[in-house]
C-alpha cells in the first residue's frame, strides 16, 4: 500500500487563506503588517530566498522591507540597522537572513533584535518561550511541521515522535513544539542525532518520524515503522545532468521505498518547504496583532 501525501502546498494555501482575512482585519484599522529581511552579503541562494519572502508579502498585502548590506559590513553597522528597525512602527516583524559573513557574531546581532519583532524565533529568549510553552512566536519550519500534522488529521497526542537531527533551527525545537502539552503536541519525543548508537532501533519505534539531516535518501524502508507518519525537512542539492539546472532536491528520505511502509509521507520538493515562508507570514501578523490590540 502507498502511502497517502501530506503536501505543503495545500496546507499552506489553507493557512494564507486565513492570513488573507487576519490582514483584512489589521488594514481596516489603518494597520498594513510589514516584515523587513536584511541580508549581508551576495550568496545566490540567501538572495533567492529574500525574494521569495518579498514577493510573498506582496501578495498578501503586506508591507514588505528588503534591506542588502555589502559583505563588508561590519558588526557595528550591523547592529545600528537593527536597532532602526526595533525603533521602525511600520515593521513588525524582522529577520537577519543567515549565514552572516564569517567577521560578523551572529549570536550577538540576534541577541539585539527587540523579541517582539524576532519573527525567525531565534532570540534566545524566545527560544526559551517555546520551551516553557508560553511563545511569543514559533521558529517557522517546526511549525509548519506542526501545522501540517495538525491539519491532515494525524493524531499526536500520546504517540511516540521521533526526531532525527539536533539543529537549532530545526531538530531541537521540533522536539520542544511536540512535547508540549496541547492540541497538535502531547506527543512522547525521542530526539536522535549522529552520536546516538543503533539508529535504526529508534527510527524505527516512531509513529511519527520527522527527519531533518541533510543527508539525502538516508532514512530507508527498513527504519520505518508500518503505518508511521514521516516527515522529511531534509533538502539537499544532489547533481543531476537529466535535470535542466544539473541538479534536483532531495530530502533525507528515500522516498519510493518508504512510501510503501509509512502510512502519510511528505515529498520533497513539494512537502515541508513551502511552510517555512508560509509560517513566517503568520508570525509576522501575529507581531502585528500584537502591537496593534
Ligand atoms: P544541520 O544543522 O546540519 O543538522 C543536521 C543534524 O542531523 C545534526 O544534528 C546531525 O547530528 C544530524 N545528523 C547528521 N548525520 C547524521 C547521521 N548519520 N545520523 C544521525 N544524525 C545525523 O541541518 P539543519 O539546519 O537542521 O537542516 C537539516 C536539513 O533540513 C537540511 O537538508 C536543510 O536544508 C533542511 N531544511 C529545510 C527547511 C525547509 O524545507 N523549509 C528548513 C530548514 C532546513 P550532530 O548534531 O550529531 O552532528
Amino acid at each position: 500500500m502507498s502511502a497517502r501525501l501530506i503536501l505543503g502546498k495545500d496546507v499552506s494555501e489553507e493557512i494564507y487563506a486565513e492570513l488573507r482575512s487576519r490582514i483584512e482585519v489589521l488594514r481596516s484599522k489603518g494597520v498594513t503588517p510589514g516584515l523587513a529581511v536584511v541580508l549581508v552579503g551576495d550568496d545566490p541562494a540567501s538572495q533567492t530566498y529574500v525574494r521569495m519572502k518579498g514577493r510573498k508579502c506582496e501578495e498578501l498585502g503586506m508591507h514588505s522591507v528588503t534591506c542588502i548590506m555589502p559583505a563588508r559590513t561590519s558588526q557595528e553597522e550591523l547592529l545600528q540597522k537593527v536597532a532602526e528597525l526595533n525603533g521602525d512602527p511600520s515593521v513588525h516583524g524582522f529577520l537577519i537572513q543567515l549565514p552572516l559573513p564569517a567577521h560578523i557574531d551572529e549570536e550577538a546581532v540576534i541577541a539585539a533584535i527587540d523579541m517582539r519583532k524576532d519573527v525567525d524565533c531565534f532570540h534566545p529568549a524566545n527560544v526559551g518561550r517555546v520551551l516553557i510553552g508560553n511563545p511569543e512566536f514559533l521558529p517557522a519550519t517546526p511549525a509548519g511541521v506542526q501545522q501540517m500534522l495538525v491539519r491532515s488529521g494525524v493524531e499526536t497526542s500520546g504517540k511516540h515522535v521521533v526526531v532525527v537531527g539536533r539543529s537549532n533551527i530545526v531538530g531541537k525545537p521540533m522536539a520542544a513544539i511536540m512535547m508540549q502539552k496541547g492540541e497538535g503536541a502531547d506527543s512522547t519525543v525521542t530526539l536522535v542525532h549522529s552520536r546516538t548508537r543503533d539508529l535504526p532501533s529508534m527510527t524505527r519505534q516512531a509513529d511519527i518520524l520527522i527527519v531533518a539531516m541533510g543527508k539525502p535518501g538516508f532514512v530507508t524502508a527498513d527504519m520505518v515503522k508500518e503505518g508511521a507518519t514521516v516527515i522529511d525537512v531534509g533538502t539537499s542539492r544532489v547533481e543531476d545532468p537529466s535535470h535542466p539546472k544539473g541538479y534536483r532536491l532531495a530530502g533525507d528520505v528515500d522516498f519510493e521505498s518508504v512510501r510503501e511502509v509509512a502510512s502519510a509521507i511528505t515529498p520533497v520538493p513539494g512537502g515541508v518547504g513551502p511552510m517555512t515562508i508560509c509560517m513566517l507570514m503568520a508570525n509576522a501578523v501575529r507581531a502585528a496583532e500584537r502591537a496593534n490590540p
